[in-house]
């Protein structure tokens, strides 16, 4: 506390992100990076351009990402927008398209960020609780509301919404936005961007953090209707022209093209979550169906802080959210399979125990 704040400081409720620590031979599975590395195609394009210019600007509409994402879409690039982050462009998409006289709405379990923003931007939101599946039911959100916001697949719960689910919320909702995002999409879910041509209330957020391995790079983009992305370009421009440098558009553009690397990873890591998954049930777990890289899960007989204290003791971290419906659950990021055969060892010891 300090006089000096302003007064909107004081009433914000920042976000926790997952810890970053450092402990020799960590078994890191709490904050869902994703256990390969880059493609090295992308790390070249970053050497390359830490050589080229860094004394000049970077292009302030990162044109050449733009464009990138366009193709990849089939999308024109007055339809991509560009930022240092997903998280970056969600901040902008609260302020420019989700402040409306009547409330936000989105789910009661969702990315902790949201409420975080709609605090920042003073933003009134209602919650939508998810069926007692932990599922969302867009049939749920038929009810006054400015705009909606949701992630599909939803973290932390990990399940997925089809796509015909989705465009029925779309269609219910004509004169409401409707955010989606997709930040781990690419593991099995199905992306809403083929919809963007037909309904103009759609923006998709997506993120290079989870399915590229670029967390570090800070590298995110929305997809949507030329006058959705316009509002965003409106808000950026107002607040930082060069979110992006010139290393993390080449090292974007290039993880983008290498669609093998990206294949073989992502096929990894659904490969490891299944396998993940049975074994956790055998072990008497409660896994919800996931088509994220992390699972959530909970044990009829094990408290979720005592069970992720016991892991942190063995130099294993997993993630446990403080939230109503959600205390007994731990969320585990997919690792490798060596990283996910120890974390099981480590339970089976600790359930024995
Ligand atoms: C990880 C995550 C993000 C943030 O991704 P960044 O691009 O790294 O900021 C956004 N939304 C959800 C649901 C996430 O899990």
């Amino acid at each position: 506390m300090s006089r000096f704040w302003s007064p909107i400081v004081h009433s914000l409720t920042p976000y926790t992100p997952g810890e970053q620590v450092a402990m020799p031979k960590l078994v890191k599975l709490n904050t869902n990076e994703n256990p390969y590395g880059p493609s090295p195609q992308a790390i070249a394009a970053m050497r390359e351009a830490v050589a080229d210019q860094l004394r000049l600007y970077p292009d302030p509409n990162a044109s050449a990402l733009k464009e990138a994402l366009a193709g990849h879409f089939g999308l024109a690039r007055d339809q991509v927008f560009v930022g240092n982050s997903s998280d970056e462009v969600l901040a902008h998409t609260f302020q420019a398209l989700l402040k409306h006289e009547q409330p936000l709405l989105c789910p009661d379990i969702s990315y902790s960020f949201y409420p975080t923003y709609c605090s920042l931007y003073d933003i009134d939101y209602r919650v939508v609780p998810l069926n007692a599946d932990f599922e969302i039911d867009v049939a749920d959100y038929a009810q006054p509301g400015g705009a909606i916001i949701i992630a599909n697949p939803n973290a932390p719960t990990g399940r997925a919404l089809a796509l015909d689910q989705i465009e029925a919320l779309l269609a219910a909702h004509p004169d409401q936005v409707v955010v989606v995002d997709e930040a781990y999409v690419d593991f099995g879910g199905a992306s809403a961007a083929a919809l963007i041509p037909r309904f103009d209330n759609l923006l998709v957020i997506q993120t290079f953090s989870k399915s590229r391995s670029l967390a570090g790079l800070r590298v995110g983009y929305a997809l949507g209707h030329a006058e959705l992305i316009a509002g965003l370009e409106r808000v950026k421009n107002s607040f930082n022209c060069y979110p992006l440098g010139q290393v993390a558009i080449a090292g974007a553009v290039a993880a983008l093209q290498d669609s093998a690397y990206f294949e073989q990873t992502r096929g990894a890591i659904i490969a490891t979550r299944e396998a993940l998954s049975e074994r956790m049930a055998a072990m008497g777990f409660e896994v919800l169906p996931s088509k994220t890289n992390f699972i959530f899960v909970r044990h009829p007989a094990h408290a979720a802080v005592a069970l992720a204290a016991a892991l942190r003791q063995r130099a294993i971290l997993v993630r446990h959210f403080k939230q109503a419906r959600i205390e007994q659950f731990l969320r585990i990021s997919i690792g490798t399979d060596a990283e996910c055969a120890q974390l099981v060892a480590a339970l089976d010891e600790i359930l024995a125990g």
